[in-house]
């Protein structure tokens, strides 16, 4: 492709992108398409010859565009938010522009030291601990997701249990992590990826009302493993579990921690952006004096496209004895001078995009003051649902609702909870194939909820009004139905 090709290509794309948000909300929210449909309308084998890039438009158009969920649709309220902005997708464009392999600072030293620097940033937006800079012994660094981000956290918690000897010896001993029925799946999967196994993996009983993991019983399951013989690696604690949102106590974990030496992160993958809002900063209580390390995605709740997710830590020397290797092509003089910052000793893989580009975009266009309106806004929208939800005896909010996520149920009269459940989930499905709404839903206490995550950058009061509305009255028609 010519640069004038080129330019005239990328002119017709951010036509097409700029035309499907004007006109996201005429597109059914959850995709309507069957298995294998999207498939069979795709050839089996690749072209011969080159094609036009309209062709490629036009089969985006009509063949992908009904096999996508809009996730950008003002009425999707599934799951947690995945952001875009304007700014994050041309700053993600200039990153593909640029074409960056940022794997070591001599690679691209502004790809690096952009990072440091808004990783820095958002540190200070969010009000964490100094020690968490770079300047400090800490430092943050840009991970495709929070999954990657728990994991990493859990090789340095690791390496610091096993005073190093994890990267020579491998799973030597009988090492755990310590977790809760609401932490997120994906800390199942590090403990299986760092070789701790299914038996490695502790859950700690969570308070039945708040859904917050126990400081007491992480203290008894401790003692019980110490006795046992093996060594504890991680505390995960949570601020904002996936299901509900519940917020484990981290400064009283993190005591627990303190004692016994134990490494504490901080899972904070869709709630901790909104310590950007000094009044929600209390979700952070205990994170300045106890956390070894803590994670946040901005992809999330930030307005920033997926993917990027932010982890800190406080000391960053057990991320690195966990993770540096140094073969002889990737030698360096900058490297060997030790006053640059590696990001792929800070990671899984070794390559990395150059992502700081669409965050500094995120925060240069919004500025802290429209980061902290976009996730007010997000809060103001789902406190307004409850308290409709709340109002209405057909329904009932389940669960603490601090941020835009909202748990409830429909009352169905008369019928025993498992049909009750079925009859909910009939609902929900209604409402999404209805094509105006989606949502998901969760299951506590072996109960079916509903859960409507407030929070995209599209969706306003009178969205979250009209699916109410169409709650209540889908949940009145169905009622209808049953005997
Ligand atoms: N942790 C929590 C608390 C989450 O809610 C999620 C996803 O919703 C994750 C981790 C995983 O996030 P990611 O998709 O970035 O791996």
């Amino acid at each position: 492709m010519s640069p004038e090709e080129f330019r005239r290509h990328g002119r017709q794309v951010i036509d097409w992108i700029a035309d499907y948000l004007a006109g996201i909300e005429s597109q059914p929210v959850m995709s309507q398409v069957k298995p294998g449909e999207i498939r069979r309308a795709l050839p089996p084998e690749p072209p011969e010859e080159g094609e036009p890039f309209e062709s490629v438009l036009s089969d985006l158009g009509r063949i992908l565009l009904p096999g996508i969920t809009h996730w950008q649709h003002p009425g999707f309220f599934g799951y947690f938010p995945s952001n875009a902005s304007g700014p994050a997708i041309l700053g993600d464009l200039l990153s593909s522009g640029l074409g960056v392999q940022g794997m070591l600072w001599v690679t691209s030293p502004a790809c690096t030291e952009l990072e440091t620097v808004v990783v820095d940033w958002l540190a200070g937006l969010l009000d964490l601990p100094a020690r968490f800079r770079t300047d400090a012994a800490g430092g943050g660094v840009i991970q495709d997701s929070a999954s990657s981000a728990c994991l990493v956290a859990l090789l340095a918690g690791l390496h610091r249990a096993g005073s190093g000897r994890v990267t020579a010896e491998g799973i030597t001993r009988r090492y755990t992590m310590y977790v809760s029925s609401q932490t997120h799946s994906s800390l199942e999967k590090a403990a299986r990826i760092a070789g701790l196994g299914a038996a490695g993996v502790r859950v700690v009983d969570v308070d039945p009302h708040t859904l917050a993991m126990d400081p007491g019983h992480l203290r008894a399951l401790l003692d019980e493993d110490a006795a046992a013989g093996t060594v504890p690696a991680m505390v995960c604690a949570t601020v904002g579990t996936t299901s509900t949102t519940a917020v484990d106590p981290v400064a009283a974990l993190g005591a627990v921690c303190r004692e016994r030496g134990i490494w504490l992160h901080v899972d904070a993958a869709y709630a901790g952006v909104a310590a950007v809002c000094p009044e929600l900063r209390w979700l952070n209580d205990g994170v300045a004096e106890y956390a070894d390390s803590y994670s946040t995605n901005p992809h999330k709740w930030l307005l920033t496209n997926f993917d990027c997710a932010v982890l800190w830590t406080g000391d960053r020397a057990p991320l690195l004895g966990a993770l540096s290797i140094l073969p002889d092509y990737l030698r360096n003089a900058a490297t060997s001078t030790g006053s640059v910052v590696d990001y792929r000793n800070w990671q899984v893989p070794l390559g990395r995009r150059f992502r700081a580009l669409k965050l500094w975009s995120v925060i240069r266009w919004y500025g802290a003051e429209g980061l902290r309106a976009h996730i007010r806004e997000g809060v103001r929208l789902a406190q307004d649902l409850a308290s409709w939800i709340s109002a209405d005896p057909g329904f009932e909010v389940r669960e603490p609702r601090p941020l835009g996520l909202v748990c409830f149920r429909p009352v169905w009269p008369g019928l025993p909870a498992d049909e009750a459940d079925r009859a909910t989930m009939r609902l929900m499905e209604l409402l999404n194939a209805s094509g105006s709404m989606y949502m998901t839903h969760t299951k506590v206490a072996g109960r079916v909820l509903l859960r409507m995550a407030v929070g995209g950058p599209a969706t306003e009061r009178r969205h979250v009004e009209q699916a109410w509305e169409q709650i209540r009255w889908e949940h009145a028609a169905l009622a209808a139905t049953l005997p």
